[in-house]
């Protein structure tokens, strides 16, 4: 998480294109080099080819020039002989010449001579075909001119040298060689022109072309006629005579070439199969590299993606992360950490977390030590710390562990800002305990005061001199009633700041001045020892009261009537005392203003009133003489009813229809509040499962009826015998069913969620502790106690606390309702403040069964919220 750059993306890296590239180059190279090899040996073959060539001229040339210069050596000595000149420059000797064989077969038979002849300018004088003597002329046999030939040879005749050429002998070519005869080396000259010429005809046979080919390394030697197609084999012209001497042309280069060339190209066939094997596995790899490369990228992109999802997410949460390293030293810090806390993220890196965050029941350090040895989860612990200007704010720290390798490497988590939502608690709760006008202790903070006191009463810490106990005044303005209804409520409210003012100005720091509603207030006093201090102070009291209360040019007059009850001597039950100080005031009413009376048995009127009133409600209880009244319930958004409240009232046959305030607490502190409770819930029942769609009921339960009676049995038993789908089923409990027995409320609520209806919390704000109920308890909304809603308009404080109990709700999953919505700025207030639903007077105060029907049936028309009086 600590650094991530931007810059990390990967270059463009085109991996194949290159390897290919160089592939196809390594590949080119290769068969460059291959032809170029190639091309040196053809090369290097064909200069051998040409080199032998040019010897086989030499040596063919060489092999005719031998057999000349040998032909001619050996006419020479027999033509250059004295002999010879005597026996034949006449005429011929045959005798000599053939007979004897001196110039006779031999010639033919040992040297192979085909024609030996003797001729002159006029005949041919002798003749040997073959080794035997022929008549026939010479000039028949040789195909050249005799004429020439003899004057050659008798122009070489002075040298003793014979002439040669090459001429057609039978029509087949041959070596003719001539020599002048003439006396051998004696001096003596004669007329060359006298001379004969002896010839010497030799027949280049097959025969003698093999023999002479052998004896210089010819092969082929061989005669090609004129007009034969001329082959490529050499050849070299014989004379004039028109053929040729063709040989087979040596040929060692391509002989090189054979041997040299196929173990060559099957060395490059396997050199090529490697290559290319080893391209193949050279492209594989580099498309594996680039696939990698590829995936790498994805995920790379993937990652920066998910960074940047992250950053916008830790830059955009309300809440601000933190990361620390194994010894709880901070690593990291979310740009939101400066914005809640004014710190820069330097003044905390690096330094301990323990030193930023406080927790007084856990220190950090521990808490983390602990996420180590647990099961990695995440953990929460409300914490506290000083901003950047010393401020103290509370949040709630999430943990987890960071885990490498199985090993914890640091701890990860989230710091959510809960300043404002404990400071609402504290609201909540202060507004819960005190009276919203005018800051005074209200019922709940003096019930709990009350048991405090009395129990401490029941068991004395030591020798504490409070043998009187406690007394409780209750107080009732008189005539605060006109002022309230003629000069208006602001009016009615500063007298009773005034009166709270005077009222705690009397009293000690010990007492307690709590308002009880209205223009009642009740105090609750400790060490008066007897009745005559009591009145010293009733008198006071009273004469304190009496003064006028200045409001802006007027002067307003009132007065207080009290009554007494003490604890020692009513008993240190704190509802019989109060109800024994009521009783007292009322008598002090009675008796005329401004005074006060102390409870007396006689004043048991009341409670045998009480008890007709208790005995009249169980009779109406059997003769059923109650109706439910229906309030409906709206979502802000587009104002359509929701759910319907059924709200009780007693249909009396004397004084009519009676409010539920004025017996539901009765009932409740008698057993009637079960089967009053029973039938309601069946009524609404009923009457709901003829409602059109999914519309809901609200039934109130008392928090009696979870003690005094198997609610789940009940609501499960009427669902079945109504047929009403649980689901359309809302039960409002106050937050006081949570009082009596903790752990067994929870689980009839648990028990009732499982059944299928919804629990909704009423009166939210009003008792104790609320939040740690919400937390608990399984409610599906709150609805927000109308006493908020009234106060909401008149001051921004009460404003803030709605809100604070909208976002909590919503934070924790809830529907939010908001009750007793009087004006339309209250709803404007609520819609602008995004609560889900509303109820109150200004949409619809609660109405009979027939109304609600045309209600329901008028909003099917119309959808539109009805406003009905
Ligand atoms: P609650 O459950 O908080 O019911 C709302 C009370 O506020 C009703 O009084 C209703 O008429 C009144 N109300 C509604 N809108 C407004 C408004 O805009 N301004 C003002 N000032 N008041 C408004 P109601 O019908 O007199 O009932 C009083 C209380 O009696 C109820 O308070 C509830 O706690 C109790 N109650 C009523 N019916 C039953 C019931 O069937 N069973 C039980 N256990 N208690 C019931
Ligand atoms: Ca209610
Ligand atoms: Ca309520």
């Amino acid at each position: 998480m600590n650094k991530t750059n931007a810059d990390s993306s990967l270059p463009a890296l085109p991996q194949t294109p290159h390897t290919r590239t160089l592939v196809a180059l390594i590949g080119l190279l290769f068969a460059a080099a291959f032809l170029l090899g190639m091309g040196a040996l053809i090369n290097i073959a064909r200069n051998l080819n040409s080199e032998e060539l040019q010897k086989s001229y030499f040596y063919t040339q060489k092999a005719l020039e031998t057999r000349t210069a040998t032909s001619a050596a050996l006419i020479s000595s027999f033509a250059v002989w004295d002999s010879a000149y005597d026996h034949l420059n006449g005429i011929a000797d045959t005798q000599w010449a053939y007979k004897e064989r001196n110039l006779g077969d031999p010639l033919f038979i040992n040297n192979g001579y085909e024609g030996v002849f003797v001729i002159d300018r006029k005949s041919t004088k002798y003749g040997l075909l073959n080794g035997r003597l022929t008549e026939v002329a010479l000039s028949r046999y040789l195909d050249t001119s005799l004429g020439s030939l003899i004057d050659a040879a008798q122009d070489a005749a002075a040298q003793a040298r014979a002439v040669d050429r090459f001429a057609l002998f039978n029509g087949w070519p041959a070596l003719v060689t001539a020599a002048a005869i003439q006396p051998g080396d004696d001096g003596t000259r004669v007329d060359p022109a006298s001379l004969s010429v002896m010839i010497f005809v030799d027949q280049l046979t097959p025969a003698k072309l093999l023999k002479l080919g052998q004896a210089y390394g010819l092969t082929g030697l061989a005669i090609e006629a004129p007009g034969v197609q001329t082959s490529s084999r050499p050849q070299l012209n014989l004379g004039r005579t028109g053929y040729r001497l063709t040989w087979d042309q040596p040929r060692p280069g391509n002989d090189l070439l054979w041997s040299v060339v196929p173990p060559l190209l099957a060395a490059g066939m396997v050199l090529c199969l490697l290559l290319g094997y080893f391209f193949r596995f050279a492209l594989r790899t580099s498309q594996q590299m680039d696939s990698n490369y590829r995936v790498l990228k994805v995920s790379n992109q993937a990652l920066e993606a998910s960074e940047e999802r992250f950053r916008a997410v830790a830059e955009a949460a309300s809440d601000w992360i933190w990361e620390t390293d194994e010894q709880g030293r901070i690593l990291y810090l979310s740009t939101r950490f400066v914005a809640v806390t004014g710190f820069t993220s330097d003044d905390w890196l690096g330094k301990p977390l323990e030193q930023l965050l406080h927790c007084d029941t856990l220190p950090i350090d521990t808490w983390l030590a602990d996420l180590r040895n647990s099961q990695p989860h995440t953990a929460h612990l409300r914490c506290t710390y000083r901003d950047h200007c010393a401020q103290p704010r509370y949040c709630r720290v999430s943990a987890r562990p960071i885990l490498q390798d199985g090993q914890v490497a640091g701890f990860r988590g989230t710091a959510s800002d809960i300043t404002d939502e404990v400071a609402a608690h504290a609201q909540i709760q202060h507004l819960s305990m005190h009276d919203a006008l005018t800051g005074l202790p209200n019922r709940n903070l003096l019930a709990r005061h009350l048991e405090e006191a009395l129990g401490r009463l029941s068991h004395p810490p030591g020798n504490h001199g409070n043998a009187h106990g406690l007394t409780l005044l209750l107080l009732d303005l008189d005539d605060f009633k006109p002022i309230n209804d003629t000069l208006g409520h602001p009016v009615g409210d500063a007298v009773l700041l005034e009166v709270a003012k005077r009222l705690r100005d009397a009293t000690r720091e010990q007492d307690l001045v709590a308002r009880l509603g209205g223009d009642e207030f009740l105090m609750v006093l400790s060490g008066l020892t007897n009745d005559k201090e009591i009145d010293r102070f009733c008198a006071r009291l009273i004469e304190s009261m009496r003064q006028p209360i200045v409001h802006g040019d007027q002067q307003l007059y009132i007065g207080a009537s009290m009554g007494i009850a003490q604890s020692h001597l009513q008993g240190p039950d704190p509802t019989e005392l109060i109800r024994c100080a009521d009783i007292a005031l009322y008598a002090a009413k009675a008796e005329g203003k401004n005074t006060w009376r102390y409870f007396s048995a006689q004043m048991n009127e009341e409670i045998q009133h009480r008890r007709h009133l208790e005995n009249e409600l169980r009779l109406a209880v059997k003769n059923h003489e109650f109706i439910l009244h229906y309030q409906p319930r709206y979502e802000l958004d587009g104002m359509t009813i929701v759910s319907v409240e059924a709200l009780v009232r007693w249909d009396h046959p004397i004084e009519g229809l009676i409010s539920p305030d004025a017996f539901i607490p009765l009932a409740e502190q008698t057993e009637l509040i079960v089967p009053l409770g029973r039938w309601v819930l069946r009524e609404a029942c009923e009457t709901a499962r003829h409602w059109p769609g999914d519309l809901m009921v609200s039934v109130n339960l008392s928090p009696a009826q979870f003690s005094r009676s198997d609610v789940v049995a009940d609501v499960r038993e009427t669902l079945i015998q109504t047929g009403l789908p649980a689901h359309r089923l809302e039960l409002e409990i106050t937050e006081n069913v949570m009082l009596n027995d903790i752990d067994n409320a929870l689980h009839i609520m648990n028990a009732l969620k499982e059944l299928g209806v919804r629990l909704n919390m009423d009166d939210f704000g009003t008792g104790y502790s609320s939040l740690g109920y919400l937390r608990t308890y399984p409610f599906d909304s709150i609805k927000i106690d109308k006493r908020f809603i009234a106060a909401m308009a008149l001051g921004s404080n009460d404003r803030a606390v709605v809100q604070a109990i909208i976002n909590l709700g919503k934070a924790m999953g809830l529907k939010v309702t908001a009750e007793g919505v009087e004006t339309e700025q209250q709803l404007a207030l609520l819609n602008s403040d995004a609560c889900h639903e509303v109820q109150g007077f200004y949409m619809s105060r609660p109405i009979d069964k027939l109304a609600l029907g045309r209600l329901l049936a008028q909003q099917d028309e119309a959808r539109l919220p009805s406003r009905s009086a």
